[in-house]
């Protein structure tokens, strides 16, 4: 952490705010998300910055006279740890959504318009794990 970020009181108030938070939430990176416990796991997660995208650095490309060096500049924004200090849900998107197995026995799912078997891991039984799309699976006809 590079202390020579935070230049006056505010800041050092922020920090230790931002801190506290990270003790409290996991980051949406963390793997917070227990979908084979609880298929319909969505916690409250850690909002990452958005300037950094949760990095904590802002990656920048310069060119010199051996090619490329990349250089990561402490992100002023979030104080280097992240985060915005705000939390949300793991999964935005909480409507459930009707959809009928094809005749491949694949659901395509609403959300991102990918294919899966209902067996597939990328579906907890309620959700599109990879997108969070919440999926109710209705049987085609006649079966
Ligand atoms: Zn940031
Ligand atoms: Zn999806």
């Amino acid at each position: 952490m590079n202390q020579h970020l935070i230049t006056d009181p505010e800041q050092c108030k922020r920090m230790v705010f931002l801190m506290a938070m990270l003790e409290a939430y996991p980051r949406r990176s963390d793997g917070g998300l227990h979908l084979e416990e609880y298929p319909d796991h969505n916690p409250l997660v850690l909002q990452d910055c958005s300037a950094c995208r949760g990095r904590g650095k802002i990656m920048r490309c310069e060119a010199d006279a051996e090619g490329f060096t990349m250089y990561g500049d402490p992100c002023a924004a979030c104080l280097q740890t992240g985060i915005t200090g705000g939390v949300e849900r793991y999964f935005e998107n909480t409507r459930e959504i009707e959809v009928a197995v094809d005749s491949h026995g694949l659901v395509r799912c609403p959300g991102c318009g990918k294919g899966f078997t209902k067996r597939s891991k990328k579906f907890t039984g309620l959700r599109h794990r990879t997108c969070g799309q919440r999926i109710k699976i209705i049987s085609p006809e006649g079966s």
